[in-house]
Formats: structure tokens, sequence, C-alpha cells
């Protein structure tokens, strides 16, 4: 009956309403809510007899005990909502069907934090509210006034009611996050939970330790002595009497342009340091507006586009346990397959076994998993259920789930190693990683054929890539005389290569592709790094104490010696780094972004480093210069932020020929 499913998801929702707004601890993703959500507003309409008043369709969020309440003198509305460009197109035909003309719109960054309305008396701030059910709100002044982005007294002595949007800055988040860890303390889901845990504290002093900002979006501008008459206006205006404005709000002339500024947002939005969960449209005209007025829940005037989810539910199938190329033993999360951020999601990381203590997740228990930008998702958190206790808490394993051998815990419980050199998967993963595009580069062998190959005997470890014949690969299955061929050539072909790229194969205890490059640029030869101490390593810029212990143990162990004879015998020698032929670039740090017009990035880099100059692969304070091509990624970004000089190509050439 459809009665019992709008009772069953009425309640739903107010359950979830309670958790999220009351108790800031959300158990479900804001997609399953919204699924929720539609499908109640959906049957509601097709059966408008069973609409009541206290239908969350026709209300906003919940108010809280635990603050003196307060009653707004304009009520605060929430705002309709889409994943879909087609449905705004629909929206805006809906609301431009009266005018004539086209009907102007403003995008805004819909950031993700926690509504609150202030208002300032003569220009002073005298009262803080947080939205709670749109009629009343708690009152939450003296914790407000902590936040150095809201003005205590505007630039102009007016009477005016302001909302906006409190966030903590992702950085922000993740710190609060480990010091939490690190103490022992619940773990904020995200970073609009962070803020609104941190802003409704009974204690202001907890709040005044958090960092807490605001963006300002709306003003009442009744009392206001020639009030702006558009939107844009008065975003300008606020931003005239003091208060932040987010920088990305765009007027556009029609939908196409705020379906173009969505999709543009979508992927730019991943750069900020503040969450945002979608694009806010909103009629630029306030007369429109007021024509258009509201819903029992939303204004008709403005919609929510909701970016994809980042965060999704679904159930924890299996752990699947993963032996490295050093050993370590990684758990991997199978779950039950969903889509996430435009793909299926499978598999997700779990890093370790303190993590799995730590968010205490068992077989059959539904997860939270996340991805952002290309991030491989991770499971953040498990949701609530009754089930969870009668689940079996996960054991970290005592034995290699490859070769068997007893497991060594050198971190406190944190990470297990499997330290049988001989061990099957490790062995795979150091071939695997040997042949791979940053290491060896034998682009014609991945991993099926390492893996048969290793399962057929013909090789045991990386050395033995090099004693292969065409004959051999003949004998794995389906490959034929052009192919085995091709993979012969290819392992060649990777003979000599640069001693950057051996040194990353070889992998050596933390030292990945950027430190096997500065210890390629500082030793030129493999026999002079081989025949270092200690104390020369630590003196390298770039190289501690740890990497340069685990160097020195590597080139002292016999086997790997013997290992590194064989490759010699075998012809695998790296090419020696060409001294620098200028110092122009000494001592200088490059970042590569964006398309050169008149060389390869690898061209620039080999450039770079004969002038005597290092490349790196990201931006940081050690970066000296940020070399931009066409298209820039968000290094150049990160660069313009941390105040990085950034040189054109050209500039780039003009410096190199002084
Ligand atoms: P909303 O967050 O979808 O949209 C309205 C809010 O957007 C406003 O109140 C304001 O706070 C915010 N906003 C941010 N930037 C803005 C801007 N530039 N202009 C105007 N407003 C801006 O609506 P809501 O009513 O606060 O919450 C509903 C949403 O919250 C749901 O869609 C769901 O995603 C989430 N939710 C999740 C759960 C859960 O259990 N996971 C429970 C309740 C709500």
């Amino acid at each position: 009956m459809v009665i019992d499913r709008i009772k069953f998801l009425r309640d739903e929702i107010n359950r979830h309403n309670y958790n999220y707004y009351v108790l800031d601890n959300p158990t479900v993703s804001d997609f399953d809510y919204d699924k929720m959500f539609a499908e109640l507003k959906r049957l509601e309409e097709e059966n408008p007899l069973f609409i009541t008043p206290d239908s969350p369709t026709q209300r906003v969020g919940s108010v809280s005990e635990k603050f003196l309440p307060y009653t707004h003198k304009h009520r605060l509305y929430s705002l309709d909502n889409t994943y879909s460009a087609e449905d705004l197109v629909k929206w805006y035909e809906r609301i431009t069907k009266e005018y004539n003309e086209n009907v102007e719109l403003v995008c805004e960054l819909k950031i993700d934090g926690l509504a609150i309305s202030l208002t300032y008396e003569n220009g002073f701030f005298t009262t803080g509210v947080t939205r709670g059910d749109g009629v009343t709100g708690e009152n939450i002044t003296t914790n407000l006034k902590t936040i150095k982005a809201i003005p205590l007294k505007l630039f102009e002595d007016v009477n005016i009611e302001v909302r906006g949007e409190i966030y903590m800055p992702k950085t922000s988040f993740e710190k609060l996050n480990e010091e939490n860890l690190a103490k022992g303390e619940k773990l904020f889901a995200n970073p609009r939970n962070a803020a609104a845990g941190s802003l409704r504290q009974l204690d202001s002093s907890i709040t005044a330790k958090r960092d807490l900002s605001m963006f300002t979006y709306t003003a009442i501008l009744n009392n206001v002595p020639d009030a702006p008459k558009t939107h844009y206006e008065s975003l300008m205006y606020l931003k005239k009497l003091g208060f932040r404005v987010n920088p990305n709000i765009r007027l556009c002339k029609n939908i196409q342009e705020a379906v173009d500024y969505c999709n543009e947002w979508a992927t730019k939005r991943f750069d900020l340091n503040y969450a945002t969960d979608g694009v806010v449209i909103k009629v630029n005209s306030l007369a429109q507006q007021e024509d258009l007025g509201f819903t029992a829940r939303a204004p008709k005037w403005a919609t929510a586009f909701k970016f994809p989810p980042e965060e999704v539910t679904t159930k924890l199938l299996d752990i699947e346990l993963n032996v490295g190329k050093t050993g370590a033993i990684t758990p991997v999360a199978i779950l039950e397959p969903v889509q996430l951020a435009g793909s299926t999601v499978q598999r997700a990381s779990l890093h370790n076994f303190d993590e799995i203590r730590r968010l205490d997740v068992r077989i059959g228990d539904t997860v939270l998993i996340k991805k952002a930008a290309e991030i491989i998702p991770k499971v953040i958190k498990v949701m609530d259920s009754k089930d969870h206790n009668s689940l079996q808490p996960i054991e970290p394993p005592v034995y290699c789930p490859s070769c068997h051998s007893k497991l060594v815990d050198r971190d406190m419980g944190v990470n297990l190693y499997c330290e049988n050199k001989n061990c099957a998967q490790q062995t795979v993963a150091q071939i695997e990683f040997w042949a791979s595009k940053d290491a060896m580069d034998i682009d014609k062998i991945g991993p099926s054929i390492i893996q048969q190959l290793y399962d057929k005997k013909f090789i045991s470890n990386p050395v033995d890539l090099y004693r292969l014949t065409i004959q051999d690969f003949l004998q794995l299955d389906l490959v034929q005389e052009k192919s085995a061929t091709n993979m012969y050539n290819s392992i060649q072909a990777s003979k000599n290569r640069s001693l950057t790229r051996f040194l990353t194969a070889l992998s050596i205890k933390n030292v990945g592709k950027e430190t096997a490059d500065i210890l390629a640029n500082e030793f030129k030869t493999l026999d002079n790094l081989k025949n270092t101490n200690i104390e020369t390593l630590i003196e390298i810029d770039g190289i501690g104490e740890k990497i340069a212990k685990a160097i020195y143990e590597f080139f002292h162990d016999e086997e790997n010696l013997k290992r590194l004879e064989s490759l010699h015998e075998l012809g695998v020698i790296p090419a020696e780094v060409q001294g620098a032929t200028s110092d122009v670039l000494k001592g200088k740090t490059f970042v590569l972004t964006g398309t050169l017009k008149n060389m390869t990035r690898d061209e620039a880099s080999a450039l770079i480093k004969k002038m005597g100059g290092r490349t790196s692969s990201s931006v940081s304070k050690n970066t000296d210069f940020v070399l931009a091509g066409e298209n820039p990624g968000s290094k150049l970004d990160k660069a313009q932020k941390i105040g990085v000089i950034i040189l054109t190509e050209d500039e780039f050439f003009d410096m190199i020929k002084k």
C-alpha cells in the first residue's frame, strides 16, 4: 500500500533528520537520503490527499534543545535539488513561462556546511542563529562571535539580516581528525559534520579553537535604504559591508550558461579548500524572486544542482589480503558493486589493520565509502545497524595469505609484513613493479603475462626477465609469434634505462621515483651509490636518516648484491647520468604543468637537469619555479596559493639563456 510506504519513508527521513541535524552524526549517505526524500515527494505529489503538515517534505531540518530557541523574523528555507542538467532546464522552463524575456540567473557554489542567520543593528552584530526547522533556530551568538570571518561591526551602520554558510576548511578538518585520532576521540565523517559539531558546542571556548569560516549568500534588505534590486548586486553590497562572499559567483544570461557553470565546477571544486556539494542557481531579479515565491519548504526561484555523490553506502562482502612488493599486507574491502562519482566501485582501500580496528568494520556491515577526484575509494565509516554487534570482528591475520609464513608486526599492529623473500605474491608484485611505467617501463608485458611466467616457473625474480627467450613466451596461453617477439624485444629495450628508473625498480625501502631521481643526479653511476656511506647520504637534500639507512642496508645485503651482479652480466646496465653542462639552475627545483609548445615535459625535465636544476612532481614550499604550459592543472593553483614563481615557456628560455 502506498500509504504504508509513505509512512515508512517519513519515519526513516525523520530519524535521519534527527541524526543529521541534532546529533551531527548521519547514519546514511546524503545520496541515499536524497533518494528516499525524492521518492516520498513523488508519492505525495501523486497522492496529495496523504500530505500532512508534519511530513518532512513540508518542513526543513530539526531543532535541538541544547540551546535557547530563537524565532526567526524571516523564515529560512531549504532548497529543492536535482542531480541532472535536464531537470535544471525543466526548472528554468517552469519559472520562465510567465516572462517574455530571458530570466537572468546567478550561480553560486553550494558550500557544504551549516546555514546560519546573522542580525546586525546599526552595523553591530547582535544575534546569530542556526536554521533549525526554518521557523525556530538555536541561538548560538556567543559561539559565532569566535569566528573571525563574521564581522562584529559592519562598514555601514545598517539594520540588516544576512544568511550564510559556516564551514570548516578541508585541511583543518583533516588536522582535527588527526588530533582526535591521537587523543582517541570521535572522528568526524566529513567537514560538514565537523563544522556543525564545532559550532553547536555549549562551551564557546571549544568553538574558538576550531578553524571555522563563513561565506555569506543572502541579505534581507527590507530595512536598507536604496537597497539593491538584484541578487548579484546584493552580494556585492554584502562584500561592501565587510562580509566574505564566495569569489566564484557568476551572473548567467540563461540556463545553458548555468549548466556550463555546473559542469565546470564538477571537477574544479576538488582544488578548493572547502567542501562543496553542488551549485545553487538563483533568479537574479529580486522582483521576479518575490513574484515566484516559495513552496512549503523551498524557494521556487532557486534550485540546487548536486554534484555526483562522492560518498555512498554499500555492503562489505569480504576482506581480501594483498601482499605488496615490500611484503606489507594490505587489507582491501570487497564491496557490493555501487555507483560512485560516475563509476562502479567494487573495492576500496582499508589501509591497514589499525584502520580496521578503528572503524570496527565487520563483514556484512553497511559502510560509507568516499572518492574524491582520482583517489581510490576508501571506507570512511560503518553505518549504525542492529546487526553490527552480531557480526564477527575481523582479526588481523597471523600467516601470509600467499606463502603462509608467519607475519611480522613491525609497528605495533598497524602494518603486518611477510618477510619471506620467496613469497609468491610478493615476488610477483616486485616483478610487476619492475616492469611498470615508472620503473623499467617494459610495456609489452602486463600483470597476467607476469603471473603466467611465474606460475610456469620461467621467472622467480626480476632478473629472470632478462633470461627469457622468445621460445619461453610461445609456451604461454594465447601468445603468438608476433607478440612473443614484441614481449622479448620490450624486455631487451629496457636494459639501459636511466639510473633513476633502475633505482626506482629496485624497490629499496622508502625510495620512490623522486628519491631515486635525487640519488641518480647526485651519484651519477650505480657504482658510486653502491660504495657510498650513510654520512654522505644524509647530507643530501631530501634524504633523511631513515632513507639513508635503507639505501646503505640494501647495497650491503648479499642477496641484493648477487642480483645486481647478475643484472650486470645480463647487460642490464643503467645509463650514467651526464654531468650538468651548466649550473645556471643549480639548486633550483622546478615543477612542470600543462602542455609546452616547444618541447615535451620529459625534454624540459632533461634540460633543467642539464642546467643543474631538479624537477619534482608536486608543488611544495621547496619548489622554486612552476613552468606552466597550456591547460595547466591544479599544480598552478597550488603554486599561486603558496606564492611560488610561475614561469611561461618563454620566460624559462630567457632564464636559461643568461
Ligand atoms: P541542502 O543542504 O540540500 O540545501 C539548502 C542549504 O544549502 C541551505 O540551507 C544552505 O545551508 C546551503 N547553502 C550552501 N551554499 C548556499 C548558497 N550559495 N546559497 C544558498 N544556500 C546555500 O538542504 P538542507 O535542507 O540543509 O539539507 C538537506 C540535505 O542534507 C539533503 O539533501 C541531504 O543531502 C542532507 N541530509 C542528509 C541526511 C543524512 O542522514 N545523510 C539527513 C538530512 C539531510
